[in-house]
Order: C-alpha cells, then sequence, then structure tokens
C-alpha cells in the first residue's frame, strides 16, 4: 500500500454521474482517475446514478453514460445494473427508501438543521439585496430561531417547508489530496437547504448520505465541487462521521482558456466515439491531460496506467484539451491493431464501400488507410480515392492531365497494365502480394519516365489525378493494388482521351 492510503480497509471511491445529459469527456476523466485509483489500490470502484432532479434525469441519459463508461473500459463493481452490498445505487430510490429524511430527522432532533418556511419571493428579494451591497448571495438565517413547537404546528397545517443545515461559525478548512489546504472564512457559507419541499434531498445532503453509507473513502472529483466539498464537511461534522479524503482535480478548458463546451467541437464521449476515436486512446490522452507516470512515456496501455496511478502526481493546473495530441495517439493506436481488430474497428465506418468492393479489394483498402488515418470515420473520405471516384470533367486537378509529358505517362502505365493482364486475380490473402506488384510496376514506370525525362513527381501525380479525380489520398501501391486491374486501365484510357482530347483542343 501506498502512502495515499490512509485507512486500513480497502479503499472504495465513486463516480456519480447526474444523469442529465450525455458523458462529457471531463466527467470521463473522473470516471477515470476513480477507476485507475481503485485499481491501484485494489480497492473498489462504485457506479452511483444522482438523479435526484427529476425534471432533467432521463433513464436515457442513465443508459448512455453507463454504456459509454463501459464502452471506454471503466468496468464498475457496483453500480444500478449490477447491484453490490451498499444499494439500491440510483438516489431516486434511496430517496423512495427515506435514506435522506432518516439522516435529516436526526439533524432536527440536534438542532442542526431547521424547518424553514420562507417564500419563494423572499428569498429571492434577499439575494437581491446581498446581490446589491456586492456580497455573496446568503440565508439570513430568519426561520433558525423559530421554536420547534411553533415549526410543529405550521408543518401540521400544512405550510410549506424546505430543511435547512444550521451553519456554525469559524472557519472551514477543505485538505485536498492535490489542492494541499482551500479555507474558506467564517461567514461565506449561509444556511443551506438540505431537503426540498417536496422532500427531495439537496445535492450537497444526499451526496454526504451516500457516501457515508457506502462507505466511500476517497472522493476524486472536479474543483468546481470545491466549495460544495466545505458544505458537505459541515454536514460530516454534524453527523459526526469521519469524512473521505478529497482530490479535486482541475477542469478542462478549451484552447481559448473557457470551460471545454460545444463551441469547441467534440465534447462528448459519444462524440468522439462516432467520430471513430478507440477508447484505449480516449482514456490515455485523458489521464496524461494533468497526470504523467514516472517514466514520462506517453502511450500507455490501461494496465500500465493502472500500474503507475497515484493521485500525488496528479498536477492543479488547468488541462487544456489539445485535439492534436488526441489525434497523434488515436493514430498509434490505430496503426497498432492488428488486421483481424483493425478490420472489426472500421467495419462501421465502411459506408457504401462494403456494397461494391470485394473482400480483396477491401482488405488492401484497409491496409493503405491504416496508415494514416486520425480517426476511424475519416475512413469514408478516404475509401473514396478508391470506390467514389471524381469524374475528371468535375475536378479541377485534371487540368494537370492536359500535358504532353502526362498524356505520355499515361500510355505507358497502359502498356504496363496490359502486360500484367495475365497476373491472376487477387484476394484478400493476396493482397501484399498484389501492393508489391504494384510497387514493382511503379519503380519500372519511374525508371522508362526518367529515361523520357519525365520528373517523377510528375508521374506520380498523372497517376493519382487520373485514377481517383483527386490530388492527394492513399499511396499509390496501395491504390493500384486496391483497384480492380479493369477498372485501372479503364481510368487510365479514360484520363488519356480526356487529356488527348484538351490537348488537341476538341473540347
Ligand atoms: N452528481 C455530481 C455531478 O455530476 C457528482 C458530484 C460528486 O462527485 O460528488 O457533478
Amino acid at each position: 500500500m501506498t502512502s495515499e492510503h490512509p485507512f486500513p480497509s480497502p479503499v472504495r471511491v465513486r463516480f456519480a454521474p447526474s444523469p442529465t445529459g450525455t458523458l462529457h469527456v471531463g466527467s470521463a476523466r473522473t470516471a477515470l482517475y476513480n477507476y485507475l485509483f481503485a485499481r491501484h489500490l485494489q480497492g473498489s470502484f462504485v457506479l452511483r446514478i444522482e438523479d435526484t432532479d427529476a425534471a432533467r434525469s432521463t433513464p436515457e441519459f442513465e443508459r448512455s453514460i453507463l454504456d459509454d463508461v463501459a464502452w471506454l473500459g471503466l468496468d464498475w463493481d457496483e453500480g444500478p445494473d449490477r447491484g453490490g452490498d451498499f444499494g439500491p445505487y440510483r438516489q431516486s430510490e434511496r430517496s423512495a427508501a427515506g435514506l435522506y429524511l432518516s439522516y435529516a430527522g436526526r439533524l432536527l432532533d440536534e438542532n442542526k438543521a431547521y424547518h424553514c418556511f420562507c417564500s419563494q419571493e423572499r428569498l429571492e428579494k434577499l439575494k437581491q439585496e446581498c446581490l446589491a451591497r456586492n456580497e455573496m448571495p446568503k440565508y439570513d438565517h430568519r426561520c433558525g430561531a423559530i421554536s420547534s413547537d411553533e415549526a410543529e404546528s405550521r408543518l401540521a397545517a400544512g405550510e410549506p417547508a424546505t430543511i435547512r443545515f444550521r451553519v456554525s461559525d469559524g472557519d472551514i478548512a477543505v485538505d485536498d489530496l492535490i489542492h494541499g489546504r482551500t479555507a474558506f472564512p467564517a461567514g461565506v457559507i449561509g444556511d443551506f437547504i438540505i431537503v426540498r419541499s417536496d422532500g427531495a434531498p439537496s445535492y450537497n445532503f444526499a451526496v454526504v448520505v451516500d457516501d457515508i453509507d457506502m462507505e466511500i473513502t476517497h472522493v476524486i472529483r472536479g474543483e468546481d465541487h470545491l466549495t460544495n466539498t466545505a458544505r458537505q464537511l459541515l454536514v460530516y461534522a454534524a453527523l459526526a462521521k469521519e469524512p473521505p479524503a478529497f482530490a479535486h482535480h482541475s477542469l478542462i478548458m478549451g484552447p481559448d482558456g473557457g470551460k471545454l463546451s460545444k463551441r469547441h467541437g467534440a465534447t462528448s464521449a459519444g462524440d468522439f466515439r462516432q467520430l471513430g476515436y478507440l477508447p484505449a486512446a480516449i482514456i490515455n490522452y485523458l489521464a496524461l491531460l494533468s497526470w504523467s507516470p514516472p517514466s514520462q512515456r506517453e502511450q500507455l496501455s490501461k494496465a500500465e496506467m493502472i500500474k503507475d496511478f497515484e493521485i500525488r502526481r496528479v498536477a492543479r493546473s488547468p488541462a487544456i484539451f489539445d485535439l492534436q495530441k488526441l489525434n497523434w495517439l488515436n493514430g498509434l493506436y490505430i496503426r497498432d491493431l492488428d488486421h483481424e481488430a483493425f478490420h472489426r474497428a472500421i467495419e462501421p465506418f465502411l459506408g457504401a464501400a462494403r456494397e461494391f468492393a470485394s473482400e480483396g479489394q477491401l482488405a488492401v483498402a484497409e491496409q493503405a488507410i491504416q496508415t494514416s488515418l486520425v480517426a476511424l470515420a475519416g475512413a469514408r473520405e478516404q475509401l473514396a480515392a478508391f470506390f467514389d471516384q471524381r469524374p475528371l470533367a468535375e475536378a479541377k486537378e485534371s487540368v494537370e492531365l492536359v500535358d504532353a509529358g502526362s498524356e505520355r505517362v499515361l500510355e505507358l502505365a497502359l502498356l504496363r497494365i496490359a502486360a500484367l493482364n495475365s497476373a491472376a486475380e487477387f484476394n484478400a490473402a493476396g493482397a501484399t502480394e498484389e501492393i508489391e506488384a504494384a510497387r514493382l510496376m511503379l519503380s519500372e514506370l519511374k525508371r522508362q519516365c526518367r529515361q523520357e525525362k519525365i520528373p517523377p513527381k510528375q508521374m506520380f501525380r498523372t497517376l493519382r489525378i487520373a485514377l481517383t479525380g483527386r490530388a492527394s489520398g492513399p499511396e499509390l501501391p496501395f491504390l493500384l493494388a486496391g483497384l480492380a486491374r479493369e477498372a485501372v486501365r479503364q481510368r487510365l484510357e479514360e484520363a488519356r482521351e480526356f487529356a488527348a482530347a484538351r490537348l488537341r483542343g476538341k473540347v
């Protein structure tokens, strides 16, 4: 066990999303840090659904969050879908079981909480008055002075009431494994609501009750919760419970320094999934956003991250989302896949190519694009070079073909293709041989062009434009091997006619 383990029992951490949206990469990083921490110390990783905001929570969002966390490979030990000894794992179910009210009842009995009968209008007026004085809005304590007898009779008469926590005087200090100590001076926190008038617990209360009941030892979450932690510590003290250790990690910022949001592009795990990022690359990238292993290596498997993860190596500085770096890592992971795994990963992104390409063509095309893909969804664009040629008349690049040198390249290439005609049809297994044959053909063609003083660059561009109607795309040997032999011949023929007609001014 390491020094960051102040408890004798195994650690228990939780990821506690509110199902009011999809999984943001910031939350995915919170889940990841909890997961790595738990696995590093052989503890438990709990998934708890914080759905007390009934108006905004939906079962669909819950499903999508669980799906995305599972897709990222962060398997949890206890949760709403798999049970455990500390369930239920949805706050709505815990609320229905009266778990929060029993704790609130204790605080009321001990005069550490009181019923508040203030109307919304009064609270709003109070807030505006504070703001006008340039002060943080804070409850003025009025109902704190009501006797319990009076409160009982007003409740019995049906008057709606919330339950407020009575904040004691004194500074509050949050000791944090990442931030060190943060002090909140006395008086900044006013008496806050722990149970709403409809009986639902507030976030700050439900979280403390759950973390106590679920025996959570470490709370790892974003630093936007730091002021909540100050309130939560007061509740722990009032309930005479030892608080867990806290670690608040920095938030993910966009390159402009603002909080990462939709205006920066893809922000949810689901967005990245759809674009064809691999989960291994995403968790690797998210881990490195403010953590690094002692080795300083950048490409790390989940097992390597588990082995090396320590909270004390998590930096406090804001994490800037760097898409270039994620792209770089994703490319590495894509190239590391073996044929079989790449084929499976790319399958959903093949689009129309699946319908008209043979197995053999696809095998070559897949090999061709695996080396240059940033994300799997880019496959469509890259495969277009193979399976969706642009007519030359529509491609602006085709003017380059209108040149005596280019016309000659096409002629020579056609002669070589004709000579290859007797070669057997290739198939998936023969793909590598076919690529080799194409390389050989190109090098012979290059030699011949040199002899005729045609620069190799012109030769390569001519062939690429003739074959695809595009000036960039997969490497030529792949392109030649991946297109059916007859298609190559036909396209070169068309290109030659196109060049010849324009050269002689017929079109
Ligand atoms: N439900 C909270 C959120 O989604 C979790 C906060 C916590 O981890 O305590 O932000």
